[in-house]
């Protein structure tokens, strides 16, 4: 019985304070750099490492007894300033130049963004990391998911494994505030459960990250639903790329309450809900 669990009173001012200094650390490690991402996460106890070259992922097995609902959290590594300037890196470090004011993450340079997609959605992460859920941390999502990719396509009984034994997956990847996308990877059944759990809405279905291949494990085998949430990112992409710390700090109370509840329901995609053959899983 679970009756006896203190309500979910907030993180705090403290809390807070500490989050965003979390978000800042994240947002400051180079635009074209995983590994030192990749290491910070490697330390958490269990951290296996899989893939070849930065066709990578890395997963941290939750704690929590998968029967009252562990779930996959993920966030990306890379960013999409990689590349860049595309084609002619020269493999030296480009850091982002970040701004702060009025509540406001900005880039100082018109050359690019802050990469605030995805270093914000790993920060939520790494705060979350005592709840008992599992983690993923994914590589070259933004030039189409090669990192989850290279999971599904070369250890497709381990990725079997996962959606067996999580209740669902969630993504911190998402533009704006208050708003979640299941993809063709929810049932209704879920999305009224996120929609519940969160507050936030869900504008339409389309586009892609890596849910939509985690959650799509090759073979007949039962798959998990997953949820990407927005993190208050704007115009990622661009050099305008920012980040709205209050809608950050939403997001990450919001998940925090929802992740942090005793007992979270398994959501199995059902035959009826289930993408045609091949949308969810090849494009992008
Ligand atoms: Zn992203």
């Amino acid at each position: 019985m679970h009756n006896t669990d203190p309500p979910f009173e907030g993180i705090g001012v403290d809390g807070k304070k500490q989050a965003v200094e979390t978000l800042r650390e994240f947002l400051a490690f180079p635009l074209n750099r995983t590994d030192g991402i990749f290491r910070r996460f490697a330390e958490l106890p269990g951290a296996t490492s899989f893939g070849e070259g930065r066709r990578q992922v890395l997963f941290v097995p939750g704690s929590r007894p998968i029967d009252s609902g562990r779930c996959l959290l993920v966030a990306h590594a890379d960013t999409v300033w990689d590349d860049w300037p595309a084609g002619e890196t020269d493999g030296s470090e480009v850091h982002p130049v970040l701004v702060e004011r009025n509540g406001v993450i900005r880039s100082g340079t018109r050359k690019h963004g802050i990469g605030a997609d995805d270093r914000a959605g790993l920060a939520i992460l790494w705060l979350l990391r005592g709840l008992g859920h599992s983690l993923m941390i994914t590589d070259l999502e933004e030039v189409g998911r090669l990192g989850s990719k290279w999971l599904r396509d070369h250890e497709p009984s381990f990725l079997a494994q996962i959606n067996r034994d999580h209740a669902f997956a969630v993504q911190f990847d998402r533009r704006e505030a208050r708003s979640f996308k299941c993809y063709d990877v929810g049932t209704r059944g879920f999305r009224r459960h996120v929609a519940q759990a969160t507050g936030f809405s869900e504008p339409d279905r389309r586009a892609f990250t890596d849910i939509c291949t985690l959650c799509s494990p090759s073979g007949p085998v039962m798959r998990m639903c997953g949820t990407n949430l927005s993190i208050g990112y704007y115009d990622e992409h661009t050099e305008l790329e920012r980040l709205v710390i209050s809608e950050w700090l939403r997001s990450f109370e919001v998940a925090t309450r929802w992740l942090s509840t005793p007992r979270l329901p398994a959501f199995r995609q059902t035959r009826d809900e289930r993408p045609e053959r091949g949308q969810a899983m090849d494009a992008g």
